[in-house]
């Protein structure tokens, strides 16, 4: 029986509590870097701010703190049926044993895809996004028509991601926000029995943990 999706807005019972603006679009965010880059400059001028401690915080959310934490999560949960259940009780607490957490991590509900199911993630408001496990998110995430065709759409929005699943796959669709986000668990591709977690954590793609995409084929990697 196909579903169109079950949006789980209010499943947890919170209200959107969002800590920062809601309505930016893209045409606002050169500006929004424009203003950064300008109070930034002014505060280093003031000696109020050190760039180069700037610099180190910038670079662990580029760079360090990134969609790799979560593809080790993720094939730490392919490995260990242990951990994945803790997974699955408390993303937040599971994720907390790989030493992956801080600020936009603080409640993090991990969905596991199966043969049944496909969760995608939105934030519909603004750009919610599990930033100790993923990063920081994608412009496209952050983009109005992701944001409202997530939820209206689903299927049109996958098959964009260039992602098909069957008519009896029902697809959730679950709205972020800053007080729960989201890491979708994708499933485990077939043909990878016996491989080392690294192994496995290397066809783990970004865009498979927010379910806009699959994991990498198992042929696709050396
Ligand atoms: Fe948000």
């Amino acid at each position: 029986m196909p579903h169109d999706h079950d949006h789980d807005h209010h499943e947890h019972g919170h209200g959107h509590d969002h800590d920062h603006d809601h309505d930016h679009e893209f045409s606002e965010l050169s500006d929004v870097a424009l203003r950064v880059r300008a109070l930034e400059t002014v505060l280093a001028e003031k000696g109020l701010v050190d760039p180069a401690a700037l610099d180190v915080i910038v670079d662990t959310y580029e760079t360090r703190v990134g969609p790799r934490n979560g593809a080790r999560v993720v094939a730490r949960a392919w490995s260990d049926p242990a951990f994945k259940a803790r997974l699955l009780e408390d993303g937040a607490k599971a994720i907390a044993e790989l030493d992956y957490g801080g600020r936009g991590g603080e409640h993090i509900a991990v969905v596991e895809n199966t043969a049944d199911t496909h969760n995608m993630v939105v934030c519909t408001l603004c750009s919610c996004y599990p930033w100790p496990v993923l990063g920081l998110p994608p412009v496209w995430y952050k983009s109005a028509p992701y944001r409202s065709r997530a939820v209206i759409d689903p299927r049109g929005v996958l098959a964009e991601f260039g992602v098909r699943l069957a008519d009896d796959v029902e697809v959730r669709v679950w709205d972020s926000t800053s007080e729960m986000r989201y890491l979708v668990l994708p499933m485990r591709p077939a043909g990878t029995e016996g491989w080392s977690e690294e192994q496995l954590a290397a066809l783990v793609t970004r865009d498979s943990m927010i379910g806009v995409g699959q994991p990498l084929a198992p042929g696709s990697v050396a």
